[in-house]
């Protein structure tokens, strides 16, 4: 067996772990076989090895199965990832990964439901949906160094002239690493249901490390972060001549783009209840955007995928099914 933690440290190789062009895709996903060797490999960086008796010599059938050469035993290749009781082609989800990883703002539903000539809408929405959940790691790296955090109201065309309570429009808050002298590094973001301690405190504590010295404004909704361990930095505006994105660049920037992506590639047509995960895919995004190479942004995507939990359509449609568990029933077969 080959050496699995250093196999799955090493960074992936363009040409070798993903494919670096078009054409490259295409050579090694034209079969569902090719498809399926690569969900394998990364399902198994260190190969497959039998669940009841370890063996490693396996049969790969037409079915998505692994068929033990030892025991006999069917293991899924498919079951327990985000393409578990599909019965759309591999090709397809492969597609569809391709195109959400290889355009620079993403895909609407619509444009991914063009472009895979799919039947239907619902489909194409259920398989973006799916997606995003994989573009959210479990257990991800804290935040740390310099982090600017702030709130913004997402949804809506004007900023709202009052301050912090808005209906219509949903509070996002924003968390941003700041390099010095400039520069941004890393972003998270969560909808909270209010601009109150208790809806900002568990925000900074779950993605900002403990120590990190975080900048706010003179919001009393931050005033607890000093006593939980950050060194708190507080930007107060005084008076009216001084514009608030003097005083946090960082979030300012991240609500100008994400509102500017959400008019854009989806038309604004995001509702409440499904904004947490179109975050999501705009931090996936943003965190990645240095890298040049579109494939690895694929690899890292058919990575995250084979690791995330099987999500419901019912969830999926009611917005839920953020940390999702093993075991759930009732997959629908997009
Ligand atoms: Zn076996």
């Amino acid at each position: 067996m080959k050496d699995g933690p250093v196999e799955q440290a090493r960074h992936p190789v363009g040409g070798v772990d993903y494919p670096r062009t078009l054409e490259e895709f295409d050579a090694w996903f034209s079969t569902e076989e090719g498809c399926a060797r690569y969900l394998e490999r990364l399902r198994w960086p260190r190969g497959f090895c039998c669940p009841r008796c370890g063996g490693t010599t396996v049969w790969r059938t037409a079915r998505r199965l692994m068929h033990c050469g030892g025991c006999g035993r069917q293991t899924s290749l498919i079951a327990g990832t985000l393409f578990e009781g599909t019965r759309k082609p591999l090709r397809t989800w492969f597609q569809a990964m391709w195109y959400v990883t290889s355009q620079k703002f993403g895909m609407s539903a619509l444009g991914l439901k063009r472009v895979l000539g799919l039947g239907s809408y619902r489909t194409a929405w259920t398989w973006m949906h799916k997606l995003r959940r994989a573009m959210v790691r479990p257990g991800r790296d804290l935040l740390s160094g310099r982090v600017e955090v702030d709130e913004s109201y997402v949804g809506g065309e004007d900023e709202g002239a009052d301050g912090r309570h808005t209906e219509k429009k949903a509070l996002v808050v924003i968390a941003i690493e700041v390099h010095d002298p400039k520069g941004f590094g890393r972003v998270r973001l969560r909808q909270i249901a209010d601009a109150s301690g208790p809806s900002l405190t568990p925000f900074v504590q779950d993605v900002v490390a403990p120590g990190s010295t975080v900048v706010t404004d003179g919001w009393p909704g931050y005033g607890r972060l000093e006593k939980l361990g950050y060194s708190h930095e507080r930007r107060i505006l005084w008076g009216s001549g001084q514009a608030a994105h003097v005083l946090l660049p960082g979030p300012h920037r991240i609500a100008s783009l994400l509102k500017r992506w959400l008019l854009g590639t989806h038309q604004g047509a995001v509702s409440r209840e499904h904004l947490d995960y179109y975050l999501d895919e705009y931090t996936f995004r943003f965190n990645r955007r240095t890298s040049q190479a579109p494939g690895l942004l694929f690899h890292r995507l058919v990575e995250q995928a084979v690791r995330t939990d099987p999500v419901p359509f019912a969830r999926i449609a009611q917005g839920t099914g953020r940390g999702v568990r093993r075991g759930e029933d009732g997959i629908e077969g997009a």
